[in-house]
Order: structure tokens, then sequence, then C-alpha cells
């Protein structure tokens, strides 16, 4: 394993201690488990700031210390090199990753990024999410992540094809429909799915029932689910639905903006324009636009579809990064990568919820600043849930020989957001503490329990 670098992100971050600083209570950045384990000491690295959120809750239901520290850190850290003809003849060599972060509660879950930032940190921290996550929705999964350092959108389809069979032959022998399933992310789709699973098909052809439950998020016409495709963006409305009525805010007629307009923010603008609510701002690498009368959430997906981007959408104003972030709406939605909420965005905002539709895209100073300011943050691992939710329904279906209607399909997920919905809502009552806290409790009681029949072998 290589060292992962420290962060991707300046620092900016506050410091722990200084005079006049939000913090109140234990500092989020310091916990006797990350000397015993010899953690990173950067508090900007994203792997360090994802567990110390989890301590905190730890911490606060008193979970043994043994499952502290076997949750603190993943089961195993694939790491593989593999080269690749490229369409001028030319070879490259690619870099990927598979995390299995923990399978106590079933096979390791998660999907595979591809992006050109991609780190092993990055993917510790992912997987670890989606351990967490699946305990709190309740599916039988436990949580992995992988990816690929690549670009895909600086290559051909025929590039993309060989780099992902090639990625899926190396690490063929650690995935399997009965042990880790991976699915898509950022940067890969339900095409990338496909040749994963021939691949995996064609590999395991002399054994083995239903390969192509090894992976979630296929083509529906090569055994994907209905409804997998708009699931996470699904899954956030589901959440807001069922959490804003607290918050007194009606989704009809509510202003939301939001940030990253590839599946999950463009899934979650449909759907919420559908229920009433309008999309008065959207940014994304491409640009920041701002329309106070409503922006047609199809035709922006429509345009990005076309462009890349929502950068050069007419029926909307160009507007700066500030400005995106300043816009008055009621529900801010970051639906891109991690860190991006910093304390100067954090600051910034001026919405009452924010709904995270990314994972992990709110750092521990930005959530001090919204916790300070009074703005309520949905969590990622309930408020993102829906993705894997649906891949498990996929998975079912894969090993059922069956297929669901989308009535079915979105009937389902529904009761998976509502229940952890209000576990949240029951460890926060119970508690005293903050959503984030409160969703990571109703993950961690499901993992104790399980780890209390278990046992720890041997
Ligand atoms: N990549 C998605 C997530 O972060 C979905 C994972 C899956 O379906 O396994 O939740």
């Amino acid at each position: 394993m290589t060292q992962a670098p420290a962060s991707k992100k300046p620092a900016k971050v506050a410091s722990k201690g200084k005079p006049g600083s939000p913090a109140k209570g234990p500092d989020l950045l310091t916990h006797p488990i990350f000397d015993e384990l010899g953690f990173q000491q950067d508090p900007n690295n994203l792997y360090r700031q994802t567990v110390s959120s989890m301590l905190q809750a730890a911490d606060l239901m008193n979970l043994p210390h043994q499952l502290k520290i076997v949750l603190a850190q993943p089961k195993n850290e694939i790491m593989v090199n593999f080269p690749v003809r490229m369409d001028d003849g030319e070879y490259r060599l690619f870099k990927g990753y598979r995390v299995q972060h923990n399978n106590a509660l079933g096979p390791y879950k998660g999907g595979l990024r591809f992006h050109h930032d991609v780190h092993l940190d990055d993917v510790k921290s992912l997987a670890f999410l989606m351990t967490m996550k699946c305990s709190l929705v309740g599916v039988p999964f436990g949580g992995g992540k992988g990816g690929i350092k690549v670009d895909p959108y600086k290559h051909s389809k025929a590039e993309m094809e060989r780099i992902v069979r090639r990625f899926t032959t190396a690490i063929a022998h650690q995935i399997g429909p009965d042990y880790d399933i991976p699915a898509p992310d950022v940067g890969s789709n339900a095409q990338h799915m496909a040749w994963i699973a021939d691949t995996y098909t064609f590999l395991s052809e002399v054994g083995g029932h239903q390969p192509e439950a090894v992976i979630t998020g296929k083509p529906v016409e090569f055994g994907g689910s209905l409804g997998r495709e708009k699931a996470t963006g699904q899954g956030v409305v589901d959440t807001l639905i069922e959490m804003l009525p607290e918050l007194n805010i009606d989704i009809k007629g509510c202003k939301v903006s939001i940030l990253g307009y590839g599946n999950v923010g463009s899934w979650t603008g449909r759907i919420l324009q559908d229920r009433g609510a309008k999309i008065i701002a959207v940014m994304d690498h491409t640009g920041a636009i701002a329309n106070d009368g409503g922006i047609d959430a199809y035709a922006l997906a429509q345009h990005c579809q076309k462009f890349g981007g929502v950068g050069g959408f007419k029926n909307a104003d160009k507007i700066d990064k500030d400005e995106f972030y300043q816009t008055k709406v009621d529900v801010f939605v970051p639906a891109a990568l991690e860190q991006m909420i910093q304390e100067p965005e954090a600051k910034m905002l001026n919405c009452k919820v924010v709904a995270e539709g990314a994972n992990a895209p709110t750092t521990p100073a930005g959530e001090r600043v919204l916790e300070q300011r009074g703005i309520e943050v949905l969590p990622a691992i309930l408020c993102n849930a829906g993705g894997v939710t649906v891949s498990y329904f996929e998975w079912v279906q894969n090993k059922t020989c069956k297929s669901w209607d989308l009535e079915q399909v979105d009937h389902e997920l529904n009761k998976h957001m509502i229940r952890a919905a209000g576990k949240v809502r029951d460890a926060r009552k119970k508690y005293k503490c903050g959503l984030r806290t409160a969703a990571y409790i109703g993950a961690l009681e499901r993992l104790k329990a399980a780890y209390e029949v278990r046992g720890i072998f041997p």
C-alpha cells in the first residue's frame, strides 16, 4: 500500500482550541483511537474527518472499544495496477482500488468511482460510509468502495471498455455476488456496470449462479432494476418529504439550490420539481446559474447531457460561485464531491436545510459553522442511501430471477427511507444530539447488535 495524500483541499479547516473557535465540546478531530491506530495527523484528511464523526457517536452511545477499533479501519485495502492499450497503440498503466470496509451485516457493497483524482484515503472514507449507510437503511450488506484513477471523459468508448474490463479482471478474485458487490458512483454508469458484469460472467463461466448479481446499477436490459438510475435522487426527496414538515417547510413552493448536476443532482432536481419545489440555482464545474422564477430541471438535465454541464444554459442568469452559495433558498443540496462545504461556504450559505446528496460533502469545520447558524444538515448516510437501497432490490431480483415494477421499487424504497429517518429521529431524541451523530448512532446500534451475537473470531 502506498501512503495516501494528506488532503486534496487547502488547509482552511479551523484548528482545534483556537481562541474564539466556534467549536463546543470535544474537538471532533482528536480521539485516543487515532493515536492507537496510528492515523494521519492532518485534520484535513478525509478519512480522519469521516471516522471522527463516527467516533463522536460511538462515545455518546458507549460503543465497546473493540468495535470502535474494528470500525475505524477497513478489513481489506486492495490496490491494483494494470496496463491498457490506448487507441493509438500505446500502452498506459492505470491504478485501481477496492476497499472492503466491513461485512458483519452481509457482503461488502458500494460503488466504483472513476475520477482522475481518486486516492486510497477517499476510497477508504467512502467504503466506511457505505458500512454506515447500509446499516442505517436496513439492507443486509456491509460497506465497500472502489475506483479507477481515470478521467472517463478523456477516453473513447473503446478505451473505457478496455480499461473497465481489465480492471474487472484485476479484481475478479476479490469480488463476487455473495462476497463484494460493486455499483456505479461518480464517473461510472450503467454501461460500465454492464461491461463489468459481462467480464465477470465470462471469467466465472464454469461455476456460480447469477454471476450478473456481482454488480448492481446495470442497464435494465441486462439485469438492472427499474428505478435504480434515479434511486439516489428519489431517496433524497423521500428523506426531505419525511423531515421537512418538522422544520416547518412545505415542499410545495420550497426553493432549492443544487451543487452538482450529475446523476444525484439532476434526479433530485427533477423529482423535487415534480413535487412542487422550485430549483432556483445550480452550480457545477462548468459554472453557476440562477433564476428566481425557477429553472426547468428536466431541460437542464438535457442541456447537461448535450454540453457536459450547466454552463451556457439559457433561461437562467450566469452567476459566480459566491452568489451561488449566497442565494436565499429553503434547501441546499450538495450533490457533487466530498469536502466542498468548508468554513467559507458554510458562512455564505443562505438556507434552512442542507440535504447531503453527495457523500461527505461537509467538513467538520463547515458543519460547526452550519450548526452555529442554526442550519439543519440531513446527513449523507441517511439522505443519499436510496441508491444502495435500490441496488439491494436489484440484487434480490437477480437472485430470485424476478423483476419488480417501478411502483414496487419506489414503494419499498420509501419504506426503507422512512424507517431510517425514524431511527435517526429516535436517536436524536434519546441522545439529544445533532442529526449526523444520531444517524451514526442508528447505524452503530445495528452493527453492535450483530457483533454481540456473532462475536469476534476466534
Ligand atoms: N455509489 C452509491 C453510494 O455511494 C451507490 C452504491 C451502491 O449502490 O452499492 O451510495
